[in-house]
């Protein structure tokens, strides 16, 4: 069986750049999630489908193909065969991923997807319900999370850095509105598994969080082996 490492949290808490760098060193497939949802989201948005239009939502999903291909080790999502890195960032699009990720339509078709990338890959695997539906079995089961104002620190610093316009607060109260609908939504809440560790990266540097969780896999690897 492949080594499956589960990596859940809220938004901004830094799975992602964690899980990245930890495929990196392990020479693991990293599986960002979010941006399946993301590129999901973004062919409802082209489409001009409402958030809200749940059969619109289902009938959209059977025309969209997403796939995962990697260029020099980065994650390309494919949607529809265009490569849709460039626009999946965007807050609209996360925030739009947010609202049409509660759809059982949109969940089964990714979930799917996941749990097939993870049968013949070692996985890293980021996002919201991966330790308690898509990997139910992974060795390794983190739940990270940070204070809401670190990450929205986290996320503002972010965007200055890039030259875009960034509002403290919209982005700090984007994040709660995000995080209550992922974790109250019916199918797949976030929340941390029973067998999860919880690592809270409020006040860690991404060396830090990395040693930590690095180190938890070490000793889970170990008994395996
Ligand atoms: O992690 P990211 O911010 O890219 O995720 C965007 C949105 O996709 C999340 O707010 C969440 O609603 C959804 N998502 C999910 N399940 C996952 C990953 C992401 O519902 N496994």
């Amino acid at each position: 069986m492949s080594f499956q490492i589960a990596i859940d949290g809220p938004s901004g808490a830094g799975k992602s750049t964690i899980a990245k760098r930890l495929a990196n060193e392990l020479s693991f497939v990293y599986v960002d999630t979010g941006a399946m949802y993301r590129a999901m989201a973004l062919y409802f948005l082209r489409e001009q489908i409402a958030p809200e239009d749940e059969p619109a939502i289902s009938r959209a999903c059977e025309k969209i193909d997403i796939t995962l291909k990697y260029q020099d080790g980065v994650q390309c999502v494919l949607l529809n065969g265009e490569n849709v890195n460039a626009y999946i960032r965007a807050e609209n699009v996360g925030i739009l991923a947010s609202a049409t990720s509660v759809y059982p339509a949109v969940r089964a078709k990714l979930t799917a997807l996941q749990q097939k990338l993870a049968q013949t890959n070692n996985v890293i695997m980021d996002g919201r319900d991966i330790g308690t539906c898509v990997l139910p079995d992974a060795q390794v089961k983190i739940y990270l999370t940070a204070d809401v104002s670190a990450r929205a620190k986290r996320r503002y610093d972010e965007l200055v850095k890039k030259g875009e316009a960034a509002d403290y607060a919209q982005i700090e109260a984007d994040i709660k509105e995000r995080d209550y609908r992922d974790m109250h939504r019916e199918i797949a809440p976030l929340k941390q598994a029973k067998d999860a560790v919880l690592v809270d990266s409020s006040n860690l540097d991404i060396a830090q969080v990395s040693a930590v969780i690095r180190e938890i896999y070490e000793k889970a690897a170990k008994g395996q082996a």
